[in-house]
């Protein structure tokens, strides 16, 4: 079935509110296994709003519509559906009791304004609104299915959970199922390109593949009979997946690269710990964001200033002026005074540029990451052209995860 979206708010078009509920409700129809066809926003404009609601219905049988269902002059969507669809707006009791016993409970008297909510367009499958006053509605007329929800996203929400999944059921046939499978370490464009004789000519299961910031993940979804069906033909696909570039993928399960460590790591009993320069301690941090990391890390070194890297870790002085601070050899050597320090089994380490200007002839984006465990040490380079600080710090975060996942792994 084909669906469309239509957002109703001046403040969305001027950009003052985010139209998050078009985003929120297009995932949840997508999973469900709806064909979301248009987003379209309007604003708080009663013929404006007839119009977008017609030419969306020359596209799609099904249109939801959120916001404009509150009690102001301004909030016409209710009464404009109705219009379009031809039904009358007709007095419901239970909305209009409700309204009563909230406004008794408030202690706040009922405007005619107020009243406006409890009509509702004759003949529709009301959803009754527990976390607000405005209830929303479903109205089907000649093929046509208008449903309108309101605005503020916590109760949207709540009504799509708890009204508009069960109402959407009925048109629902097949089943899905879908994986995210997580990658690290390859370009979006390089490994679409790996994946091409998978995508080519698939109608189902369907690959999508989304850059995140410093990784591609990789959605593999079917749609089938029954779950059993879609689920298996998603595990086929993983395989087939796996054969191409399981180097790189290191989730099919929809985790982070920090949990995945953290979950390695307990699984095998060993410890990690870090010495950060240019990330500024945020690896130990997402390492201790995951649950049960204290069985895990051991200490994270912040040494920011050569005199930190001097002081706490007791690196050679001689050695930063001769190799440079940010250094192959400087970044092996935290990681190796880190391992030694804390006692940990594995450390990793970083030096490097995080921007947004270049510094001594660096890109910002590069930096040495330093390892060091059981009988062996060294470091990788990571070079990325990107003068964001925050992305730089947050890739250099990610590439310490994964040196972590690549040891453990047994790659490194
Ligand atoms: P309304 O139902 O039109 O009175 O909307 C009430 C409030 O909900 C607005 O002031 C916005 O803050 C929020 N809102 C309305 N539409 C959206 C939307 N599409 N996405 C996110 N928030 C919204
Ligand atoms: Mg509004």
């Amino acid at each position: 079935m084909k669906v469309s979206i239509l957002a109703v708010g001046t403040e969305l078009l001027f950009g003052q509110t985010i139209n998050t509920n078009a985003a929120y409700l297009s995932k949840k129809l997508q999973l469900k296994g709806f064909n979301v066809m248009y987003h379209y926003v309007v604003g708080d404009n009663p013929n404006r709003l007839k119009q977008q609601l017609a030419d969306a219905f020359e596209h799609a049988d099904m249109v939801i519509l959120t916001g404009g269902l509150g009690p102001t002059q301004d909030d016409l969507t209710k009464e404009m559906v109705a219009e379009y669809m031809g039904a009358e707006l007709v007095l419901d009791q239970r909305v209009y009791e409700e309204l009563n016993a909230f406004f008794a409970k408030v202690g706040r008297k009922m405007s005619a304004n107020n009243m406006k909510q409890a009509y509702m367009p004759e003949g529709c499958t009301p959803f009754y609104n527990a976390a607000g006053t405005a209830p929303g509605f479903a109205l089907e007329r000649d093929g046509r299915i208008a449903i309108c929800l309101p605005g503020p996203p916590r109760e949207m929400s709540w009504l799509y959970e708890n009204c508009l999944d069960q109402y959407l059921d009925k048109f629902v046939d097949k089943k899905i199922f879908y994986r995210v499978v997580r990658t690290m370490g390859i370009g979006e464009s390089d490994l679409e390109t790996m994946l091409l004789p998978l995508i080519d000519g698939q109608t189902d299961p369907t690959i999508a593949t989304y850059a995140k910031e410093g990784e591609v993940a990789v959605r593999i979804t079917s749609q089938r009979d029954s779950m059993e069906e879609a689920e298996a033909a998603v595990t086929d696909m993983i395989a087939a997946m796996s054969d191409i570039c399981g180097e790189y993928i290191y989730s099919i399960n929809d985790e982070e690269m920090n949990e995945v460590v953290v979950r390695l790591l307990k699984n095998r009993g060993l410890t990690v710990s870090s010495a950060e320069s240019c990330t500024g301690g945020k690896f130990a941090v997402s390492i201790t964001d995951v649950p049960g990391a204290s069985n895990v890390f051991g200490h994270g070194y912040v040494t920011y200033s050569v005199d930190a890297k001097v002081g706490v870790l007791g690196l050679d002085r001689e050695l930063i002026e001769d190799k440079g601070v940010v250094s192959a050899e400087v970044a092996e050597e935290m990681a190796v005074a880190a391992r030694h320090l804390s006692g940990s089994d594995i450390a990793v380490s970083i030096t490097g540029y995080a921007g947004p200007d270049a510094d001594e002839g660096f890109n910002p984006g590069t930096a040495y990451i330093g390892y060091a465990y059981e009988g062996c040490s060294g470091s990788r380079l990571i070079k990325r052209r990107a003068v964001d600080r925050a992305w730089n710090r947050n890739n250099f975060t990610l590439n310490m995860q994964r040196t972590v996942y690549l040891i453990l792994k047994g790659e490194l």
